[in-house]
């Protein structure tokens, strides 16, 4: 039920911690928590509020390695870690003094979240959206993927004993399939693009039959959302309690690039990092570019496409966030641009060689726009930057088909000698 502003606030359940409310992130309606998603007056996106304790960075430090060291800054129980789930977070951030001098910048970092348990950064939502759906008792955990989500939903699923069923697009790359399928759950396969498989989520929710099911990021989306926060404060302890001043993130849906800004505002207001300013940078395929163009073309509203990228986790057409992704970099006066299958690939292959790291092609798109906007200009070479690396180059191992053995040889020191390969 819709409770106005000037009403109390509803007593916080303990099973949601510091969040108090749903706010409409349009018209500043608020919300008990619940499972809904939309404005009921103005269909704004909800997103979650909160009255936090007393958080220092001495009790975080405190806490486990992983995304629930923040759990005072997130939708969750302050006895999370007690509760089965995977766990995600606290990924490596890799010091990238090789990429760095290729691309001649003075300091660079690598956010590597293929480390997470089901190797994307997509853990770190899911693990909210388990904590929801256990509070609002479904049974069913869902989802509309492009590939990521759907494996990380299986694996919470089946670690924390729910049913699931998630929907993917047809045509995705075998490795995202097998590892959604793996965990026992239901994958249906979806005649038609990632927003057509939006649209019949949408239509289940509505229907009876969808009743007792939590759609990670559909009518559980609020809650979803904020685990992108864990990334933002990650990033600024790993840092030493720093802020980067330039950081490249990927855009599928815009969500992600949303709430690692909403993060990095929450610790300069609980005094936790130095408050000074930061740019945000969004990156996109050129084969599934929509805000990008947006910015090319200064405009504010987004013109959804049709994707056509190798780069199907981010092939969302019709971004939900995609107009708050624009408002975010004009303000931190960052940019969002785009790269295509050529370069992802170029790109994929430039960080594995200089970093050891083996990126999805998600990550061969910001690796890319870091080089681009480098070269344009727009990212300043002096300055701090931190370039997210989001999943795993083993989900998309096509992308660098052909990569393979050096040569063939009988097992024969003359051979091996003759082959010219010492
Ligand atoms: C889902 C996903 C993203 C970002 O998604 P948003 O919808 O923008 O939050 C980025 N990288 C990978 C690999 C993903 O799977
Ligand atoms: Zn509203």
């Amino acid at each position: 039920m819709a409770v106005t502003a000037t009403e109390p606030s509803t007593p916080t359940s303990a099973a949601f911690g510091p969040a108090v409310a749903l706010s409409c992130r349009e018209c500043g309606e608020r919300y008990d928590l619940g499972p809904r998603f939309a404005c009921e007056f103005c269909f704004g996106p909800l997103e979650v509020a909160y009255e936090f304790g007393d958080i220092t960075r001495e009790s975080i430090e405190r806490g486990p390695n992983n995304i629930w060291r923040y759990a005072g800054l997130l939708p969750v129980p302050a006895n999370v870690r007690e509760l089965p789930n995977m766990n995600p977070g606290l990924t490596p951030l890799v010091r990238a003094d090789r990429l760095a001098a290729e691309l001649g910048l003075r300091s660079l970092h690598v956010k590597d979240d293929s480390a997470n348990p089901t190797h994307s950064f997509k853990d770190r939502v899911v693990a909210m959206a388990v904590e929801a759906a256990r509070n609002f008792g479904f049974t069913t955990l869902s989802c509309s993927s492009t590939g990521n989500l759907a494996g990380a939903v299986g694996a919470a699923a089946a670690r924390a004993g729910f049913r699931s069923c998630v929907f993917i697009p047809a045509g995705l790359e075998e490795a995202k399939v097998v590892m959604a399928a793996v965990y026992g759950g239901r994958v249906v396969a979806i005649d038609g693009n990632y927003d057509d498989v939006n649209r019949f989520c949408s239509e289940l929710i509505g229907d009876p039959a969808g009743e007792d099911w939590g759609f990670v990021n559909v009518n559980l989306r609020p809650y979803y959302g904020e685990g992108s926060k864990t990334l933002a404060y990650e990033i600024a302890e790993q840092l030493g309690w720093r802020l980067p001043d330039q950081i490249v993130v990927p855009i599928a849906s815009g969500s992600q690039l949303t709430k690692i800004d909403k993060g990095f505002r929450e610790l300069i207001a609980l005094g936790l990092v130095e408050d000074r300013p930061y740019k945000v940078f969004g990156a996109q395929a050129t084969g599934c570019s929509p805000v990008a163009r947006a910015w090319e073309d200064g405009h504010d509203v987004i013109q959804p496409v049709k994707p056509d990228t190798i780069a199907k986790s981010l092939a969302i057409g019709n971004p939900a966030d995609g107009p708050y992704v624009l408002d975010i970099c004009r303000r931190t006066g960052g940019a969002v641009a785009h790269v295509d299958d050529d370069e992802i690939v170029d790109s994929i292959r430039l960080l594995a060689r200089t970093e050891g790291v083996f990126a999805e092609t998600a990550g061969g798109v910001t690796t890319g726009v870091l080089r681009k906007l480098v070269a344009q200009g727009d990212i300043d070479p002096d300055a701090e930057t931190v370039v997210l690396n989001t999943g795993d180059g083993l989900k998309t191992l096509n992308a660098v088909s052909g990569t393979g053995v050096t040569a063939t040889i009988p097992p024969s020191l003359r051979a091996f000698k003759e082959a010219g390969l010492l």
